[in-house]
């Protein structure tokens, strides 16, 4: 593959920049952050056996952050990138991540 994975860094505020961090998972196991040589954020399966490629963070975000947008329009408006984090594990238990970005289970809290 030649893609070296690195421990995901925070940045220096201490904002958590992988704001999905705990909540995608691949089947039974936990994504976890990951970062690659250019800096590009990723989430990774930590399965070795896996096949699933490195998802990139930003449009898996994104594509959480419109569900979110679609369903609590009201306090999208209010919520800015920093909140959005809390935002998201505050209404979501858990998001199982199909065969690709466009097949997202999402597990919605109580
Ligand atoms: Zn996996």
């Amino acid at each position: 593959m030649g893609i070296m994975v690195n421990p995901a860094r925070r940045d220096t505020t201490g904002s958590d920049l992988y704001i999905l961090r705990g909540l995608l998972w691949c089947g039974d196991r936990l994504l976890i952050p990951a970062s690659t040589d250019d800096d590009t954020r990723h989430y990774a399966c930590p399965d070795t056996e896996c096949d699933r490629p490195l998802i990139n963070a930003e449009e898996i975000e994104q594509q959480v952050w419109q569900r979110y947008v679609q369903l609590n329009a009201d306090a999208a408006d209010v919520v800015s990138r920093d909140q959005r984090r809390s935002a998201l594990v505050g209404i979501l238990a858990r998001i199982t991540v199909g065969t690709s970005l466009v097949s997202l289970d999402y597990g919605w809290r109580d």
